[in-house]
């Protein structure tokens, strides 16, 4: 099977590249897997992969392209997967900016050690992964992929430790970047999260002596999980035969958590850091109203993701709140193999004008964020053609001035708009009245932060708006990519 192909106006929005889920002490441990990854599904679409083990059938394993109710609904795959423990990941690629993903990309990956065997699944991005695959290589190590994640097998090969576990920890401190990575052996399921946890990592409860490990609470909502915690910020958890060890691989860290999660990418009935993500981005719109008034008839959501602060914006400010766009739900991923004649419908395939409710309006159109700006400028032709008397964009984000190099698929800088062109500019080239962006202050007064932003001490990874690393893009720093001026001296002081 081909990989999934994305949607022609796919590339104008930044994806998170993997969702991870974990099973241990439940009978059928790969059902739980299968159902957690369901709700993590648009965390990744373009494949899956599923490992249990069994005490008699040992290590079994399942990778394959799609989505997951397409594959790991099937009694013939998931009979393949028995046992009590099992872990699972999905994935995100394009099929444009990326060289399309072969099966053997695709999580976890397992390797077979002399004390067993273990299997992990990673969400991230390791971005010294090129300066590792050189050495192991150089070393005598045979990768099977071109997955970054597939450096912390190898690590964990070459560590002298006399358990997975601490091989585990041995290979992570070794690693640099974002990641939050579940891993089982025979009897053990092991969540890591990198210092700053980046990513994000929850811990629940199931039954007597089940445990599960998320990328999201949502995913631990679809199998009736109870939430425990998040594992924090440096921390190793390691659940066998109903009992957690916890440990700091990394020594004292703080966390500098994505902030982009709470934007767009977490579904907004998760709970992060003990916040529903719906109303911090409810929130986001009444900052952005505060920030960014303007007289208008109605204001209008991008769906689904501009849903909640658009509701936000319009509770703050008084004006009514209408569906003006309609997102056509049934528009799969594997509709089409896109010609031109089907690319240039672009944003019209996905969302429809609700001209009744249009026509005459001064429209105020409240989205997530803005990338290439493309997809903003169909948005507003398509609004324009329904008789709207004036259109104001409003984003719930700052500006994606930067790419990401911690775990989401973003286009290089010089095709992000806001690398290029003033606000002003911006709202020209997309043709609207007026375009407004939340400010990084106000966006971390949405978090909770009331104070706004430490310029001195971020709270929260905020790279793609500020430009202010908090871990050095090595691989990309060798590849030409050129930091904010300063931002390497900021870094290093942040460290020490
Ligand atoms: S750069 Fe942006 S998207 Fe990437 S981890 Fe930081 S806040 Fe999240």
């Amino acid at each position: 099977m081909q990989p999934f192909l994305a949607h022609p106006f796919d590339s104008d929005r930044l994806h998170e590249e993997c969702g991870i889920f974990g099973a241990i002490g439940v009978a059928d441990a790969s059902s739980f897997v299968a159902l957690g990854l369901h709700a993590l599904q648009h965390r990744g679409q373009e494949a899956g992969g599923i490992v249990a083990h069994d005490p008699e059938q040992g290590f079994n394993s399942a990778h394959r392209f799609g989505y997951v109710r397409d594959n790991f609904t099937k009694a013939d795959v998931m009979a393949t997967l028995p046992g009590p423990l099992a872990i699972g990941h999905v994935r995100y690629s394009t099929a444009g900016s990326k060289a399309a993903t072969a099966i053997r990309d695709v999580q976890p990956f397992f390797g077979e050690f002399h004390m067993g065997g273990c299997a992990i699944a990673h969400n991230g991005n390791i971005t010294n992964a090129s300066a590792l695959r050189r050495e192991l290589i150089e070393r005598g190590s045979i990768f099977s992929s071109s997955s970054d994640s597939e450096c912390i097998i190898h690590l964990m090969a070459r560590s002298i430790q006399r358990n997975i576990p601490e091989r585990m920890k041995d290979a992570l401190r070794r690693v640099e970047g974002a990641f939050s990575v579940i891993a089982m052996t025979r009897t053990k399921l092991i969540g890591v999260r990198d210092p700053l946890g980046v990513r994000p990592l929850v811990l629940g409860r199931v039954g007597d002596e089940g445990f599960v490990l998320a990328s999201e609470t949502c995913a631990l909502d679809i199998i009736g999980a109870d939430f425990v915690r998040e594992v924090e910020p440096g921390e190793m958890v390691v659940i066998s035969r109903g009992k957690i060890e916890t440990s700091r691989p990394f020594g004292p860290s703080t966390g500098r958590f994505c902030i982009f999660e709470h934007v767009y990418f977490s579904r907004p009935d998760s709970i992060i850091g003990g916040r529903s993500v719906y109303e911090t981005r409810r929130q986001i719109g009444v900052e952005l109203a505060r920030e960014a008034p303007i007289e208008a008839d109605l204001v209008c959501p991008v769906p689904d993701s501009g849903t909640p602060a658009a509701i936000g914006y319009a509770q703050e400010s008084g004006i009514p709140y209408g569906m003006g766009i309609i997102r056509n739900q049934y528009m799969g991923r594997t509709f089409i193999e896109p010609t031109d004649q089907i690319r240039n419908m672009g944003v019209r395939l996905k969302l429809n004008v609700n001209r009744a409710l249009i026509r005459g309006k001064r429209v105020v159109l409240v989205d997530d964020s803005v990338v290439r700006g493309t997809t903003s400028r169909k948005i507003k032709d398509m609004i324009i053609d329904a008789g709207a008397a004036e259109v104001h964009f409003r984003i719930a984000s700052p500006p994606t001035a930067w790419p990401c190099f911690y775990g989401v698929d973003t286009p290089d800088r010089e095709k992000l708009l806001a690398a290029n062109m003033s606000t002003d500019e911006m709202r020209d080239w997309i043709g609207v009245d007026s375009l407004a962006f939340v400010s990084l202050d106000g966006l971390y007064r949405a978090v909770g932060e009331s104070d706004g932003r430490n310029a001195k001490c971020p709270q929260y990874c905020d790279a793609c708006f500020s430009g202010d690393y908090p871990v050095a893009p090595f691989d990309q720093l060798e590849r030409g990519f050129r930091m904010k001026p300063g931002s390497e001296t900021a870094m290093n002081e942040a460290a020490e």
